[in-house]
């Protein structure tokens, strides 16, 4: 039975007009084979467990064989891309293939990056390496087991294509699920081309898909910008709490939901280290970690500037000087409960003020200090820790709650298991040079749930729990990736 792939399309996006989109459908692909698939994205759109399997799931998702229902376009948008100006991007090689109504009548984006050159594709080949979707599939999934807003990946299809970077490079298509794929660049792109009636046929459509609670109210605008300002801010404090640097931080890569969009060169934390930046291109440290609550803030202001005329100019400054305060509420918040701490108070300040000077100094591997923290409160040896360590355990004791209790709640938040580069390297190395997409399954399921250690499912999967979350060796520390990977 294949009945599941019969998917309730409803293309909402489609309603918009030509201004918005070219229409365009995939690119025919020669034996498309799957390299992963992720169950858990797959409910999204009520596929059951075995849908990747199946060859018919691989020849429709792969754009050979157009779903029923599926109406692809390539969204028109333009962007601020380090810190200047493109008024020429748009999905040069990504399609929305549609948008598919779940069992629960939620509503998901199917996207497909990688499936052949658009009219924004200025002169580029319009797919996607495996290297680069393999990478942005194991993040995708590995942000949602963490916790943060992301799109998803529903599977990596290779396709039998070499494509020219540096060198030549097998291709592959990455299925997108997303709950919206408006960026901020698509705002810029109708306000920069002088099509101000676009920009209100834009925020109309985002303010009744994706906030329908204010479709009454009058000054919904408004709200809308004061709820993206909310989002970008929360989304922005869990970054920065879990140690996930994005890298490419440019408002075509911005999405109004507040979700985490479009992963190139990103990283996770290993050794803190505040101004690194994964992104190779990136000389100046433009979106070095430490720069991302600020970047978040920039990129808001570049949306303002195209709904200045329909929300006006005093209102928005208002909405834009609630970032800051926002952002640091819900990054405090986020700081305490990875500290096991719910006192946030001067003294909560001064420790975590303390703690990043340690952290710095001292180059602890992030991730793994608050599981160290969780586990052996005491047991600093080292002088400086060691005082710091007493001064945690006295706020600790205010608490009020066992250490049982305070460890149960440290690790449900804090992962023992993040995606290290050099475990992302040893499956793309497997992939790539042999074929062996085992250790990209591995992974995927490792971090689904990346707080705990499933005896059971790590036994299935052959995942030696220890051996993924050790530190990063060395020679992998602070890697940066180049944007075309
Ligand atoms: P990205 O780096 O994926 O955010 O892409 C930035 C812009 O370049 C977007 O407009 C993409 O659609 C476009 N782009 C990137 N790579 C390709 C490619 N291989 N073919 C066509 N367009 C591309
Ligand atoms: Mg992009």
């Amino acid at each position: 039975m294949t009945d599941y792939l019969n998917l309730n399309f409803q293309n909402r996006f489609i309603g918009l007009g030509p201004e918005f989109y070219q229409a365009k459908a995939p690119d025919p692909v020669t034996d498309p084979y799957l390299v992963d698939f992720s169950p858990l994205a797959g409910q999204l759109i009520d596929l059951p467990p075995e849908a990747g399997g199946n060859k018919n799931f691989i020849d429709r998702f792969s754009g050979n064989n157009l779903m029923e229902g599926a109406e692809p376009l390539a969204m028109a948008y333009s962007g601020h891309q380090f810190g200047s100006y493109n008024p020429r991007l748009g999905d040069g090689r990504g399609l929305l293939l549609g948008e598919v109504q779940n069992q629960n009548q939620e509503i998901w984006d199917i996207h497909l990056k990688g499936a052949g050159p658009t009219r924004f594709a200025r002169g580029f080949d319009g797919r996607a390496t495996l290297n680069s979707s393999i990478r942005e599939h194991l993040a995708s999934e590995a942000l949602n087991g963490l916790g943060i807003p992301t799109t998803r990946s529903l599977a990596v299809i290779g396709i039998r294509e070499l494509i020219y970077r540096q060198k030549p490079e097998l291709a592959a298509i990455l299925v997108r699920i997303a709950d919206s794929h408006i960026r901020f660049g698509s705002f810029e792109f109708f306000h920069y081309t002088g099509q101000e009636k676009n920009v209100r046929r834009l925020l109309e459509f985002s303010i009744q898909n994706y906030y329908q609670d204010i479709i009454e109210e009058s000054d919904r605008y408004r709200i809308f910008f004061q709820r993206t300002v909310q989002c970008t801010a929360k989304l922005i404090a869990k970054w920065q709490a879990v140690g996930f640097i994005h890298g490419v931080m440019n408002t075509d890569n911005m999405c109004i939901t507040g979700t985490t969009f479009d992963y190139g060169p990103y990283g996770f934390m290993d050794r803190f280290a505040p101004d690194h930046t994964p992104n190779h291109s990136d000389t100046h440290g433009r979106y070095a970690y430490n720069q991302q609550p600020e970047i978040g803030f920039w990129n808001l202001n570049k949306l303002a500037e195209t709904l200045v005329t329909l929300i006006g100019a005093e209102n928005l400054e208002e909405e834009m000087k609630q970032y800051q305060p926002l952002f640091n509420r819900f990054y405090r918040e986020e700081i305490g409960k990875k500290l096991g701490l719910a006192i946030l108070d001067s003294e909560f300040t001064q420790l975590v003020q303390r703690m990043f000077q340690l952290l710095h100094e001292h180059q602890f591997d992030y991730t793994n200090f608050f599981r160290f923290l969780a586990d052996h409160p005491a047991n600093g040896n080292n002088g400086e820790l060691k005082s710091w360590l007493s001064q945690y355990l006295a706020l600790a004791q205010r608490e009020g709650i066992s250490h049982e209790e305070r460890k149960a709640q440290m690790d449900s938040i804090n992962p023992k298991f993040i995606l290290r580069n050099h475990l992302l390297q040893t499956a793309l190395d497997k992939a790539l040079k042999e074929s062996d997409f085992s250790e990209i399954v591995r992974l995927r399921i490792l971090l689904e749930d990346p707080f705990q250690d499933r005896p059971e499912v790590f036994e299935k999967y052959g995942i030696d729990s220890e051996h993924y979350a050790q530190d990063t060796p060395e020679t992998f520390l602070c890697r940066q990736t180049s944007c075309s990977a």
